[in-house]
């Protein structure tokens, strides 16, 4: 397969970086290479060609038995903190193939994710499962969707071999599409093993590559910390506002570009409660919805210790320095909440009882067990029945006091209408609707995964086909468990 007729156009900047930072090597290639699904707006978004891409050529470089003109495979070293613990990690089970660079001159990483064993590997078997690798494809597709900055997916293949986990399961590989891999864990990384010039290259090339407005700030690396800092802020208020629950906020798992990364056991919250905590391993809630923008300022500020050396030469004024950005966090978070917050209610301007308004209403939705995403969907379309929330005398007064305060802004009712429609999602990847492609999936019938990615896709289209989508699962007393071990 030339690079003429599939359009790959790499470059690889990273493997110019310390060679502390990386491994070169290639994917370890696997028996038989399947094609599963192919995810062709992404693949034109890059300049590549889906016709040539759904070849056996196109099977096995996804599948890592080919490597494309122009790539230098190579495994990322990085560290984080697992759950609060510090530990030395790296690309495990994943490869990057290089980044490509788009017809409209933009620079992705392609790597493929679950590859082989890597001097990352520790006890890993550096293989993924099919399962996992398809959930990882539909919840970052529809987190795109929902507008939400994420890492994407271009394709998963079959492997041909079977991965041992609890169970016998099919082998599979992701190849994986982000603005880049850098994270809070590879600074962590250099910070901890690299010499203070690696840690600059590095600095700098996270600016050259995401932040390139800040170049000539009066102290760069204090202003990266910043700006990683807003774009997190931001993110995490998004999470927030669809009810997203990473499920697995390490370090390692924060990107320094701002995106979603790392989709193992996350999960959409059906009913409103905001300790909810969907992974089987979180004991302890650490990562639980309530938890996580406290936690993304826990692990901003393991960024700003890494940066430490290079905002000051005075460590104790460089301290000083990092902990005034770091103590910003809050304040920042609960801006983008609130602005949020407001369109999903269809304001349009600030009033000082705001933020009273929205916590009355959703601790009454958690007083009464009712669905984020349909609550919301029942304020946008005015459908206030099926829920005891609705019915509550509370709920009628505080609606009461909703309607006043969007009778005092200058918009009118549609234009509020249309504010909500576009900030309040129709659909989510609800977790038993997940479930059920993914069973499909592991049968061989790909169709239910299909028809839920496509739903998925226009989640505030409010289609009538999407109806169905927003059906709650079916009550259980079982809760909800997503798990690692993928
Ligand atoms: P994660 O929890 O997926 O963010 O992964 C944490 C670390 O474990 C990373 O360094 C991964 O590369 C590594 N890892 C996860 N699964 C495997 C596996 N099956 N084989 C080797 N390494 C893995
Ligand atoms: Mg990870």
């Amino acid at each position: 397969m030339t690079n003429h007729t599939t359009g790959w156009n790499f470059d690889n900047s990273y493997a110019r970086l310390p060679h502390s930072l990386f491994t070169k090597l290639d994917p370890t290639p696997v028996r038989s290479p399947e094609l599963i699904i192919l995810n062709e707006p992404v693949a034109a978004s890059l300049g590549l060609k889906a016709e040539e891409l759904k070849s056996e050529e196109g099977a096995a470089l996804f599948g890592g038995n080919q490597i494309p003109d122009g790539a230098v495979p190579l495994a990322q070293a990085y560290a984080g903190h697992q759950f609060g613990h510090f530990n030395r990690l790296g690309d495990g089970r994943a490869i990057l193939l290089g980044e490509q660079i788009t017809p409209s001159g933009d620079r992705f990483d392609i790597q493929l994710k679950g590859s082989g064993r890597t001097p990352y590997s520790r006890g890993g078997d550096g293989r993924a499962a099919l399962g996992p690798m398809l959930r990882e494809y539909i919840v970052s597709e529809a987190m795109h969707a929902l507008g939400i900055p994420t890492t994407r997916s271009l394709a998963v293949v079959t492997t041909g071999e079977p991965v041992y986990r609890e169970t016998e399961l099919t082998g599979a590989i992701l190849t994986r599409v982000a603005a880049s891999h850098l994270r809070v864990g590879t600074f962590q990384y250099v910070a901890a093993w690299g010499t203070p010039e690696e840690l600059k290259i590095l600095a700098d090339y996270a600016i050259e590559r995401h932040y390139p407005e800040i170049r000539s700030a009066a102290n760069p690396y204090l202003a990266l910390l910043e700006e990683v800092m807003k774009r997190q802020a931001k993110l995490i208020s998004q999470w927030q506002l669809v009810g997203f629950i990473h499920g697995v906020m390490n370090t390692d798992n924060m990107t320094i570009s701002g995106e979603t990364i790392d989709y193992g056991p996350c999960a959409f919250m059906d009913t409103y409660d905001p300790k909810t905590v969907f992974s089987s391993i979180d004991v302890q809630g650490r990562y639980a919805y309530r938890n996580q923008p406290p936690i993304a300022a826990w692990n901003l500020s393991r960024l700003a210790e890494a940066l430490l050396p290079l905002i000051h030469e005075d460590s104790d004024q460089a301290i000083e320095m990092a902990q005034d950005v770091i103590s910003g966090f809050a304040a920042l978070y609960q801006s983008d909440w609130m602005a949020g917050m407001r369109a999903k209610l269809g304001l349009f301007n600030e009033e000082e009882d705001d933020q009273s308004l929205f916590e009355a209403l959703l601790d009454m939705m958690q007083d009464h067990q009712a669905d984020f995403t349909n609550t919301f969907q029942a304020l946008t379309f005015d459908t206030l029945e099926g829920s005891s929330l609705f019915r509550s005398p509370e709920f009628l007064e505080w609606h009461g006091k909703w309607q006043a305060r969007l009778g005092r802004q200058q918009e009118g009712t549609e234009a509020s209408h249309q504010l909500m429609r576009t900030n309040n999602p129709a659909v989510i990847p609800r977790n038993h609707r997940v479930e059920a492609a993914l069973g499909a999936a592991e049968q061989g019938d790909f169709d239910v995964m299909r028809r839920l990615l496509e739903v998925l896709s226009t989640p505030y289209a409010h289609s009538p086909e999407q109806k169905e989508f927003a059906n709650l699962p079916p009550k259980t007393t079982i809760p909800y468990q997503t798990f690692c071990g993928t």
